[in-house]
């Protein structure tokens, strides 16, 4: 029997959805496969590695030394690749971990999803690859901390709070560094504290940076620990102004194409792990930045504005996110006489182009301030033919009120759910309403089989076409676009 701190030698033939390698070993006394998750190895590895965990099914490690490289290792770009948790992948091949990404989905679809090979092969089963695998993220919230009673900043390292510092990341937007180079610079010559997470003392926690991806536009965050901000209100500004001044002087604007448009603080006195506060207050700018986003659609153009502030959500790579679209839209084929309900919305940018192609189209979505987001937006681009629910989809409302905008019958059903998938509510929708074309989006292949498995089951819909789009390198994530009708 394997026991935690034992030393095993293990053979990676596999990745996991967390990044971790996968091995197999044979137990003698149980007459089966053991399957070993094991931290910092990559598929094509011969590890040593130390038991840190046993479970009934699988048996956790930690690799300790690499005895046979993969040959699908390559020299990273990132200084901190090994310690840094941010990126699992950096070490293995982009190539290779399309191969990977392709793979685990395939095999979800297959085992959890029971669709059959011939079924993937007619739906063009693919995965669309990042042109540039660097640089993509346009939103970056940057943890800051005291060592050595320096100031420094960076990510925390693989499932704990210790920040590893470094200035840059290989994945973020070119030229965030400079800013952070900076802040890290201003907060010592303003004096003020970093927030200690433990004592839960000092005022800065984390750097948020995001840039819009069309018009240039950044928005800069202070998230601080600062009850009484309103007393401090001027010191902020006036290191924001000169924040905006040194950048400036740098040559930054040109050089990396960032226009600083809005300054804030988001006010965070929670001592848990929620990222911001409620409250925000200006600093310098505007209270939001604004970008376009434009999709091609079976060869036709279509662009929308949005307004960003720093409380509102967005994606984090806006360039796959326009493939992710792109897709979602030529899977759906909507028709201009046709009208379409999008569940889980968010801030509804997905509803908002589809009302560029349909009738009408209902969004639904369960926060509040991403309906008030899609709202607005839909205000700036002058649409009038959508309506937003707020409404939580994993209760039964939409079945059992009367008079329900969901009783209404629609051709084409988009569902962009979190991780857990599809709730038992909307699968029933799906079961009994029976809408013409179904677009499913989904950031987990598991569930997405799962519901998958159950729709097919219970009714008579194909599955048409399916593809993987790569938003996430260097890590195991990808979304699956999947059309049913
Ligand atoms: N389609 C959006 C984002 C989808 S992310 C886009 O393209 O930008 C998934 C969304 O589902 C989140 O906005 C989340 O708030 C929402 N959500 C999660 N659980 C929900 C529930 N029970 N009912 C309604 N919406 C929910």
């Amino acid at each position: 029997m394997y026991k935690k701190n034992d030393i095993v030698k293990l053979e990676i033939i596999d990745m996991s959805f967390e990044g971790l390698g996968i091995a197999k070993l044979f137990d003698i006394d149980t007459n089966r496969n053991i399957v070993f998750f094991v931290k910092d190895a990559l598929v094509g590895d011969n590890v040593e590695a130390v038991i840190t965990k046993v479970n009934k099914n699988v048996i956790y490690t930690k690799a300790l030394n690499v005895l046979k490289k993969s040959q699908y290792r390559v020299e990273p770009k990132c200084n901190v690749a090994n310690v840094c948790g941010g990126c699992q992948l950096l070490s293995l091949d982009y190539k290779k971990q399309l191969e990977l990404k392709k793979e685990l989905v395939k095999n979800n679809l297959l085992n959890i999803g029971k669709l059959n090979e011939n079924v993937l092969d007619k739906a063009n089963f693919d995965i669309i690859r990042m042109d540039n695998p660097y640089n993509f993220r346009n939103k970056i919230i940057v943890p800051f901390g005291i060592r050595n009673e320096k100031i420094i900043s960076g990510y925390y390292a693989g499932r704990t709070h210790y920040i590893i510092d470094n200035n840059y990341c290989v994945t973020a937007f070119k030229g965030h560094e400079i800013i952070i180079d900076i802040m890290r610079k201003l907060l010592k010559d303003y004096n003020i504290s970093i927030y200690d997470e433990i004592t839960h003392k000092g005022i800065f926690r984390q750097l948020m940076l995001r840039k819009a991806n069309e018009t240039n536009e950044l928005s800069i965050t202070f998230i601080i620990n600062d009850k009484n901000y309103n007393k401090n209100i001027e010191k902020y500004m006036k290191l924001a102004y000169e924040l905006f001044d040194n950048f400036g002087k740098k040559s930054a604007e040109l050089k990396y194409n960032i226009k600083i448009s809005s300054i804030s603080i988001n006010i965070n006195t929670n001592a848990n792990n929620v990222l911001l506060g409620r409250e925000s207050a200006l600093l310098y700018g505007n209270d939001h930045i604004e970008d376009t986003i434009t999709l091609n659609v079976d060869s036709k153009e279509c662009s929308l504005r949005f307004h960003i502030s720093d409380l509102s959500f967005y994606q984090t790579n806006i360039i796959m996110t326009k493939v992710l679209y792109n897709t979602v839209f030529e899977f759906a084929k909507i028709k201009s006489y046709e009208r379409v309900l999008d569940l889980y919305c968010g801030i509804g940018t997905m509803t908002l182009f589809a009302s560029l192609f349909a009738k009408d189209v209902v969004g639904v979505e369960v926060i509040e301030k991403a309906i008030e987001n899609a709202n607005k937006n839909s205000a700036l681009n002058n649409i009038k033919n959508v309506h937003f629910i707020c409404r939580d989809l994993d209760s039964d409302l939409l079945i059992d009120t009367k008079d329900d905008i969901m009783k209404e019958n629609f051709d084409v059903l988009i569902v962009d759910p979190p991780r857990k998938g599809l709730s038992d509510t909307v699968k029933k929708y799906i079961i009994s309403a029976k809408p013409k074309r179904i677009v499913y989006v989904s950031c987990d292949s598991a569930t997405l089989s799962r519901d998958l498995n159950e729709i097919l089951s219970a009714t008579d819909y194909n599955i048409q076409k399916i593809k993987v789009v790569d938003m996430f390198a260097h890590t195991m994530h990808v979304e699956t676009v999947v059309l049913l009708s």
